[in-house]
Order: C-alpha cells, then structure tokens, then sequence
C-alpha cells in the first residue's frame, strides 16, 4: 500500500485542474487514471473548446452587450431549478456565473489561453425572454479547441511531477473507496494491463494486478456516464423526454463509463438529479470513428429546414440551434429516432461546424491561414466536405425529386413526400422576398443576421433554396448522440461530497461531470453551452484549493 496527502482520480480537465491547485499548494498528489498515458486529458481533448464567458472583450468587440444580471436570468430561465435537491446546484450556479462574469477569463488569460475574435451563440432559446436559451452570444472557441483548453493544466501538471509533487497512476482503475470511521481514506482497484492503443480508442480492461493507496482526502472527478448506454437508458426520464432511442450513437469515448459514480454511492456518497442528461439530436455517424458507435455533432447555423422522419416541418422555436432538449423530446414523440436537415450548398457552407477537435483542424492547429479559408470559395471546411461524400447519413444531390428519392432509399421507408416538401420549401423561400416575415424562422435568421458575428461567419445571406446557383441540395440524416451528465455527485461549495444526511462525507470531494459540473448539477435541466468545460475548470479548482486548505 502506498501513501500520498491527496489522491485524485480522473486525469481529465478536472481531475488536472484539481490537482494543480493541490501542488501549488504543495502537497502530494496521485492522479490515478484507467486509461493510458496518451489519453490523458480524457474528453476535453476531444472538445471544441467553446467557454461561456460573460462581458469579455470579445464580445464587446462583436458589439455584445452582455451583463452579470442577464447571465444569471438566462441561466436560472434555462436551469428551471424546482426540486429540493437543487439547493447546492443552484447555489452552485450562482457561484458559477459569477466565476463566469468575474475572474474565470483572466485565470486562463493568464495561463496563456486565447480565444477565436468571432463568438459564437449557442441555444437561441425563443420562448419568452424569461426562458431557455442565452440572449446574446457567449459561446468563446478557445484559440486550439480542446486541447488548447488542457495545455497548460497539462504543462503545470508535468511541472509539478518533475518536481516530485505529482505522480500520474496511468492504467489503474478504482473499484472502491476506502471507508475507516466514516472517513474516505483511500482508493482500491486494478492494474489494468499495459496498452498501446491510440488516444481515444477504447482500451483493454484485462487486469494485471491489484493496488491499493491511501491519502487524507479523495477527488473524485471521473467524469459522467454518456459512455454507458445501459446507465443512459436505466436513467432516461421517460416523463419528460419519451422512451429512450433505440438507435443512439455515442458522443463521447468509452472511458465515459459512470462506474465511479455507484462506487461513490457505495462509500456513501449522495447521488442527484441522475435524470438529467444533455443529449444532441444533430448526430451524424462518424465515417472515420475513433471510439464505438462515434457521433460527430453538427452545431449549426440557424437556416437549414428541420424535418421529421414523416417529413414535417418541426414547430418553432425548435430551428437548428435553438433548444436542445427540446428537440429531443419532441422528436421522442414521433415515434422515430432521426429528422431530418435539408439544405443547400450555401447554406452548409456557412452554417455546419462540427463539434470536436479532429474537426477543425484549423483552429485546433492555432492556423490563421486555413481559418481565412473558410470565409472563401463555395467549399465548407474540408471536413464538412469530407462528411458530405463519405458521411452515411449525407443525400447530395442537383434536383428536389431526387433528393427526396435518396432520404426514403437512405431511411428505407417512402415517408417523405417530394411534393409537400416543395411546397414547404417553397413557401419558406417566399418568406425572404421581404425584410419582415410571419414565419418564425425565418425571423430568427433576420435577427441572427443584426448579430455582426452571425452575419460575418455564420448565417448564409437568405436567398431562394431551390435556386441552382446555391445547390446542390443536402439532406442529413441526423441521429441523436449521447454526450453530457447533467446530475452528479451533491457537493457543497467546497466540492465536499455530501453523504445522504446532508452533511459532508469527510474526506471525500468530487469535480466535473462526476459532481453535475458543481453541487450535483449546476445546470438543472438545460444547458447554455461552453459551461461543461468551464464547470470543470471552476469545480476541480475549487476542490483542489478546499482539499488543500482541509489537509494537514
Ligand atoms: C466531442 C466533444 C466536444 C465537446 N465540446 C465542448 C465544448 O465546446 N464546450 C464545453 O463546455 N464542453 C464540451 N464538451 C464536454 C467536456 O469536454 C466534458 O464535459 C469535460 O471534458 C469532462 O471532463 P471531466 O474531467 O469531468 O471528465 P472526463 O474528461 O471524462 O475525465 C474523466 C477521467 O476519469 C477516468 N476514470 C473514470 N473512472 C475511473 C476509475 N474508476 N478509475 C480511474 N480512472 C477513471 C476516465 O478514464 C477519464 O480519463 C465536449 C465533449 C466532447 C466529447
């Protein structure tokens, strides 16, 4: 048995960022970590890197006029706390947006993180201004995507191993805490035998031997379980979002496992709000996967046609980019499992980012050259492109009858009719022979376009959808993909993991998605986006400066 002032497990952004803030504090740390040393930094080198930033200078720069009050109002809109539980998620959610409008962007300026000029607006929201969504643009690419955000808490980590205060335990894998007085005095679990395997790609779990280690105090940050589609199911909220999918890819690598989360449970350990979950319903099939079933997400434009699997238009406000999880349940009540984008040439172009690092190999390679590129020529970036003629869930073709021959060939049924998706487009297109419209998507895209940044990179200029000269025409299969834990482990603001009496498992804290990014879920049910990362920066620092301060 071996001995250190402070274990952490999870060598993902919030298990580094934890255990950086223990080592320049001093203490001794062992970050223990199942899968091999290539793969450290978990999901987040995967990440786009977007953070939710509140006032920055580059949205002051873009003309947005974002404010604290907002922030908090869109936040609570969007959250709809209203369970007992949601005592320390919401004061979790306080504190975030405070860390969000206050000192979060400084902290990372100073590590030398930076940050794409252009910023983006994620879930619109449009219901009523007290409601889901972020009233202004917040969503901040950081300059390298994920793996700019890991960088330099992997560089302060490496600093501190060199200097003995770190130790990494890559290929262990904690099956139980160790409990001595109602206390959290350590980790059990497996050697787990080495493996080469490339970053990403789920690893071997043949076991090499057994380790057992003990410290004053335990971090879990483990991450969620949207890796584990039997956990997802058995945790669906039927109530709200419908059965679960039968057909679901996966948005995160198979480490996503949540086996960290019922070992907690077992040590004694409060686990809330498990049905809430953020799931995308603009999943395509990787054509290139890394992990098992990989789901690439599109984030898109607001101008794309949103169908049914019957071929009906869906109701506002659910338009590309707007409410997530609104979507998703009423997708779930179809009956059907996929919908529809159907699109033209200028439109992917301008409209289709695709969420991950491997994606956007200009940003992720800090190259202003290859950004440049995708302000020019009729091309999308290059791996849209490479999606569109390899993608299985992509139709290209010249002509509307076509394309439609190609949706119910790629769906094997004949459910959508070529006739009244004219019509539907059709009508659609004469919306935008005026500056004003009834059609409320269409309004969004207007709006969308006052929005300097929008109208720059991200929403193609209206035109006729039919029109030749903007083809050829595009239908997206699009499926839903598993990706984010929204309940977690309930934590205090200490990140001090709370036992079912409500008062703190001594010894034990909890980070990240594990932790519902903070108290057990600071987001309640819906998300604003670029706060998953963020929520793991804020709660593995808070619980690496409380473990610090509790040790001896
Ligand atoms: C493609 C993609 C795009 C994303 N884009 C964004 C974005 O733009 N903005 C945003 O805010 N968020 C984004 N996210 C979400 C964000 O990346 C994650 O929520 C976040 O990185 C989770 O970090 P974590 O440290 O909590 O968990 P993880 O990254 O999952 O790390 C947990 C680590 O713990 C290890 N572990 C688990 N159990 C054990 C055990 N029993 N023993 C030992 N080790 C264990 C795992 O192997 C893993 O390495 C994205 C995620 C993905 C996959």
């Amino acid at each position: 048995m071996q001995s250190t002032d402070v274990i952490v497990v999870g060598g993902g952004l919030a298990g580094l960022a934890a255990a950086t803030e223990l080592t320049d504090a001093g203490r001794q740390v062992v970050v223990i970590e199942q899968e091999p040393e290539q793969s450290l930094g978990g999901q987040a080198h995967w990440s786009f890197g977007g953070l939710f930033f509140v006032n920055s200078p580059e949205q002051r720069r873009m003309g947005v006029r974002d404010s604290h009050a907002l922030a908090l109002a869109d936040w609570m809109g969007s959250a709809a706390f209203d369970r007992a539980e949601d005592l320390w998620p919401r004061r979790w959610a306080e504190a975030y947006v405070d860390f969000a409008a206050g000192e979060k962007r400084a902290w990372l300026h100073g590590m030398g993180m930076r940050w794409f000029p252009v910023v983006g607006w994620a879930e619109r929201g449009g219901y009523g201004a007290i409601g889901h969504g972020n009233s202004v643009p917040r969503f901040h690419v950081t300059w390298g995507t994920g793996p700019g955000v890991l960088e330099p808490f992997v560089r302060r980590a490496r600093a501190a191993q060199e200097k003995g205060l770190l130790q990494f335990a890559f290929r262990h894998r904690v099956d139980a805490l160790l409990v001595e007085n109602g206390r959290v005095c350590g980790v059990r679990g497996t050697r787990l035998a080495d493996d080469p395997v490339e970053r990403g790609k789920p690893s071997s779990r043949d076991a090499a031997g057994d380790f057992e280690w003990r410290a004053q105090a335990v971090i879990v940050a483990s991450g969620g379980i949207g890796g584990n589609h039997e956990l997802v199911r058995k945790n669906w909220p039927q109530e709200r979002l419908g059965s679960p999918p039968a057909h679901v890819l996966c948005g995160v690598p198979a480490h996503v496992d949540g086996r960290m989360l019922g070992i907690s449970e077992a040590a004694g350990a409060r686990l809330i709000n498990r049905d809430r979950m953020w799931h995308y319903v603009e999943g395509i099939e990787n054509w290139n996967p890394i992990w098992p079933d990989h789901a690439i997400r599109i984030l898109p434009g607001p101008s794309s046609l949103w169908l049914d699997a019957r071929g009906q238009r869906l109701p506002g406000p659910l338009w590309p980019g707007f409410d997530t999880l609104g979507t998703l349940e009423y997708l779930r009540r179809t009956g059907y499992d996929y919908s529809w984008f159907v699109l033209n040439q200028s439109i992917i172009r301008r409209e289709f980012a695709l969420s991950g690092s491997e994606q956007n190999p200009d940003l992720t390679g800090k190259s202003w050259r290859q950004v440049v590129k995708r302000a020019v020529g009729k091309q999308a970036p290059a791996p849209v492109e490479a999606f569109k003629r390899h993608g299985r869930d992509f139709v290209v073709r010249d002509n509307l009858d076509d394309l439609v021959a190609g949706m119910n060939a790629l769906a094997g049924n004949s459910l959508i009719d070529a006739a009244r998706l004219r019509e539907e487009i059709l009508a659609r297109d004469r919306q935008f022979d005026h500056p004003y419209a009834k059609d409320g998507q269409v309004v969004a895209i207007h709006n969308a376009r006052r929005y300097c940044g929008d109208r720059l990179v991200r929403v193609a200029k209206p035109h006729r959808m039919l029109d030749p000269a903007h083809g050829p025409l595009i239908a997206v299969r699009l499926n839903i993909l598993t990706r984010k834990t929204l309940g977690g482990l309930e934590t205090d603001l200490q990140a001090r993991v709370l036992a079912h009496d409500g008062q703190p498992l001594p010894g034990l804290y909890a980070a990240g998605e594990a932790a519902g990014f903070g108290g057990g879920g600071l987001h309640g049910y819906r998300a604003l986006e670029g706060s998953f990362l963020g929520g793991c920066l804020f709660s593995g620092r808070v619980a690496g400066r409380a473990a610090a301060a509790a040790i001896a």
